[in-house]
């Protein structure tokens, strides 16, 4: 089994909720495979109208009729409706009804509910039931017996920091609230421990990079709000990282402006390493932590990768398990994070020490790349002529402003074979990568 399979399982089975003992309890797992620094956010503090939740748990849910017990809640960590308060009470199939929650579409399941995590003011009690027991409850009284604890605790934002040669930072972002389900996203979380492991081992880095493993919004609202302003200024953009372990295409999502360095990495990559990807504006494939990094004040270019379109059928709900989760998708999300980060590590502009025209094919250079006679061969691949043209612009582009990642975009080329061949003009001395930092 895949170490990124292994970390899901045990983690998603969690009752995870903002603050709360089991999340303490997969921030404890976490630490194991990476040393990630913890911050802490006590319980009650406010910062542009958030609030720091509680520390809470479900102890007792049950639901009784004639003395019979007709439902636990315990059963299944989406049973109780997260911030649920305690009831224990006699009511009317009318009120009971007003507290339960059921999936609309697959009569078994549970389905996941979080809204009070965020409205501290709206304080009641629900239970999450599947749709076939709704459907069968009838009229008469009810028991509910309904223990919930929710008591000061310490949110955790989970860090993990990896020097590269220069400050600027690339940001990954995966949250760690939701109970029970293992796409959403606890597959994000262990797409990134992959990723920051798997750089970890490499000798050179060019960018720092940083994981932030939170609960979703609350944990990088605190997060940047009490982050020093030198440290913010060194985030160059990030992406996020969610529902990555299905069968289904890549999603890009852009980030707000659509055009920072971090989308044209990743739709140079994805575009030309996968035939059907979904691509679309800021906030128009999956809602997460993108508004927190890109809100006024902070605007760090934050995209997210997922496989979020369409939405998987399983999306939270108590479905959303390991069933769903296949471990070559893990493995080629984790891979396709580190392509995307091949092109920011390697992306440069370039130096000309040369003036005129120079004979590409002289064996001296060895620099041209033969394409088919079309008298012989009236048809000349598509991507052929594309190089062909490239041959006829590129010794423009050695100007210090022009970047590869530009060059690979205007001519719809491959970055990394375009990489490959400058690389043949610098060994023959035609020019010089500008490292920058
Ligand atoms: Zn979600």
């Amino acid at each position: 089994m895949s170490a990124m399979f292994d970390l899901l399982k045990k983690i998603y089975p969690l009752r995870l909720a903002p603050v709360s003992e089991d999340t303490d309890k997969a921030a404890e797992i976490l630490c194991g495979v990476l040393p990630f620094q913890i911050h802490e956010y006590a319980s009650g503090l406010e910062h542009n109208g958030w609030t720091v939740p509680q520390k809470w748990k479900a102890v007792r849910a049950e639901i009784k009729k004639n003395g019979k017990t007709i439902y636990d809640g315990m059963k299944h960590p989406l049973g109780v409706i997260g911030y649920s308060t305690s009831f224990t009470g006699k009511v009317s199939l009318d009120e009971l009804k007003k507290h339960l929650f059921y999936h609309p579409v697959f009569p078994e399941a549970l389905v996941y509910h979080c809204d009070y995590y965020y409205k501290p003011w709206r304080r009641d009690w629900g239970m999450s039931i599947p749709h076939q027991l709704y459907k069968e409850l009838d009229r008469g009284e009810y028991e509910v017996i309904l223990e919930t604890v929710a008591e000061p605790g310490t949110m955790k934002v989970l860090d993990y920091f990896l020097e590269g040669e220069t400050k600027e930072t690339i940001l990954f972002n995966a949250h760690d609230c939701h109970a029970g389900q293992a796409n959403d996203d606890v597959s994000g979380i262990v797409v990134t421990v992959e990723i920051m492991k798997r750089l970890a081992q490499r000798k050179k880095r060019k960018y720092s990079y940083r994981a932030i493993i939170a609960p979703e919004h609350l944990g990088t609202v605190f997060y940047l709000a009490n982050l020093p302003e030198k440290v913010v200024k060194t985030f160059r953009g990030g992406m996020f990282l969610e529902m990555l372990g299905h069968q289904n295409r890549f999603a890009l999502q852009k980030s707000f402006t659509g055009e920072s360095l971090i989308d044209k990495a990743a739709k140079v990559y994805l575009t030309r390493n996968f035939s059907d990807i979904h691509e679309a504006d800021f906030r128009k494939v999956v809602g997460n932590d993108e508004t927190v990094w890109e809100a006024p004040g902070f605007e760090i270019p934050f995209i997210s990768l997922s496989r979020a379109h369409p939405m998987y059928p399983e999306y939270h709900s108590s479905l959303d398990d390991e069933r769903i989760i296949f471990e070559d998708k893990l493995e080629e999300a984790a891979q396709t994070v580190l392509g995307m980060l091949d092109i920011l590590e390697t992306d440069t502009t370039l130096k000309r020490h040369f003036k005129g025209l120079v004979a590409l094919s002289n064996p001296k250079y060895d620099l041209y790349i033969s394409t088919a006679d079309p008298s012989i061969r009236p048809t000349v691949a598509e991507d052929q002529k594309k190089w062909n043209y490239l041959m006829d612009c590129l010794c423009r582009y050695f100007d210090e402003k022009t970047t590869l990642l530009d060059i690979a975009i205007k001519h719809e080329i491959d970055y990394a074979k375009l990489y490959q061949y400058v690389k043949k003009y610098e060994e023959k001395g035609l020019v010089s990568f500008v490292e920058k930092g």
